[in-house]
């Protein structure tokens, strides 16, 4: 079965990201036709076997970013992929963006399992939003 991703009955949270600034120079975008073929390759392996992709979901790429290995950032020889575009950070893990891609495929990215979607909240953010909290718990007894 072909799914076209880019028809608009799949919502994806992609946001359009690319490396951050200090990684962006050490990055190299891949062709979206290469990027379509890993992801069918990890998708027909983990998710379904009978789902052809015949387009990315929205708003996500894919960079060959160049590995730090001792601190030292090595020549394009050894080049990692990233997937860029989730809201909360990029995957390294192709087999967890194909769960996020089954998530846009079923409709259903409020429950998917993947990595960055099950992530908490940065525990500093936490704190944050506790203080507020309380400051605002004095005003209201001021
Ligand atoms: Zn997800």
């Amino acid at each position: 079965m072909d799914i076209d991703l880019s028809s608009p009955k799949y919502y994806s949270d992609g946001e359009g990201d690319q490396p951050p600034d200090d990684l962006l120079p050490h990055s190299k975008r891949a062709p979206d036709d290469i990027f379509l073929t890993h992801l069918n390759e990890v998708y027909n392996r983990y998710v379904d076997r009978d789902q052809h992709l015949i387009s990315l979901p929205k708003g996500y790429t894919m960079y060959y970013c160049n590995l730090v290995i001792h601190g030292i950032r090595q020549s394009d020889g050894f080049r990692s992929t990233h997937i860029f575009g989730h809201p909360k950070g990029s995957y390294r893990c192709w087999k967890q963006f194909a769960v996020h891609v089954a998530s846009i495929v079923k409709g259903d990215l409020e429950n998917c399992a993947c990595s960055l979607c099950v992530e908490r909240e940065p525990p500093d953010l936490l704190k944050k939003g506790e203080k507020e909290v309380k400051i605002k718990k004095e005003e209201l007894s001021d």
